[in-house]
């Protein structure tokens, strides 16, 4: 990869994720010396950085960090901006999440709930489930990219798994990117995935979903694992199509519909249909929008139809 050169805001990002890598660097070592945490938290579900996701969101990760609420991508079917939740996360501005006072804080909390009291050991249960980054924003946004990294830079080498989903390709140009790339362990427990819908006019300031290809293929071919989450399907068409562009580039494809929208049964149906009669036989979770419409074993299309829990 050609190393960018930093240069006015881009610089002023690679100083900012430096600087608190360092910090994230610090937390690390003063976990592994304390023998226990005075300062550990009772429970996942009371923290700020790292949290059981409820609702449909459980379907998607067991556990979820986050710094930010906000994202300016503009989806019109983003869920932050539909229920009960849109005043508080639905804002189009990125602001960090209330109770964590600056970017160096949000890093600090995230290694104390990581290692919640446990002296410098991760907690089992994040080493099991991994980390999903993130469902308040968008962690690929150049408000948002320097923080997720700098945490990534140093939990990838606690050996935590980290799933990261984006619809934005730009930060695969930056330094603070080649920086993480030069880490072993990146490539090892960081997982890739981008939100294919096939309908950039629905996505307007996100990176075109061409774009998004693009960087999928890019990364399998470094060897990065990779999954999509084509969800929510719009166009059934289009999403067919996307998923037969991404075969042999996609390690796992996530595939869900829209709440709130009316389906019909049949048409999903054969959907399924289709996806199962690809002859490259890729794997697939269907989202139980999905099984819960057409009634449907997910097993029953095929041993390429896997359940929740499983891991590209
Ligand atoms: S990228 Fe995600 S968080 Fe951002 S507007 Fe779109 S759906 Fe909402």
């Amino acid at each position: 990869m050609s190393k960018v050169t930093a240069t006015g805001k881009s610089a002023w990002k690679y100083a900012k994720y430096l600087a608190l890598k360092e910090v994230a660097r610090a937390c690390v070592a003063l976990h592994k010396l304390r023998e226990s945490l005075k300062r550990g938290l009772k429970s996942i579900c009371s923290s700020t950085a790292i949290y059981r996701p409820a609702g449909a969101a459980a379907e998607y990760s067991k556990v979820a960090a986050g710094f930010y609420v906000g994202c300016p991508n503009g989806c019109i079917y983003c869920y932050l901006k539909i229920g009960p939740t849109s005043g508080t996360l639905g804002g189009s501005i990125v602001k960090l999440k209330k109770g964590l006072k600056s970017e160096a804080d949000a890093v600090e909390i995230f290694f104390n709930e990581l290692f919640g009291g446990t002296g410098g050991v991760v907690r089992p249960e994040i080493l099991r489930d991994g980390l999903f980054f993130t469902f308040t924003t968008d962690p690929g946004l150049p408000e948002t990219f320097h923080l997720f990294a700098a945490v990534i830079a140093e939990t990838v080498k606690l050996h935590v798994p980290i799933h990261f989903l984006t619809k934005m390709t730009g930060w695969m140009e930056s330094d603070i990117w080649e920086d993480l790339l030069s880490i072993p362990e990146t490539k090892e427990y960081l997982a890739i995935g981008f939100t294919l819908t096939g309908r950039d006019d629905l996505e307007q300031k996100a990176s075109p979903n061409k774009e998004r290809l693009v960087a999928l293929r890019r990364l399998h071919d470094e060897g990065f694992r990779t999954f999509t989450s084509i969800e929510p399907v719009i166009d059934i068409e289009a999403s067919l199509s996307i998923v037969k562009e991404c075969i042999g580039v996609v390690d796992l494809f996530k595939v869900g519909l829209e709440s709130h929208r009316k389906y019909d049964k049949e048409e999903v149906l054969r959907f399924v249909g289709d996806l199962a009669a690809l002859p490259e036989k890729p794997c697939i979770y269907l989202k139980d929008s999905i099984i819960d419409l057409i009634g449907r074993e997910r097993d029953s299309f095929g041993e390429n139809f896997v359940d929740a829990n499983f891991r590209p």
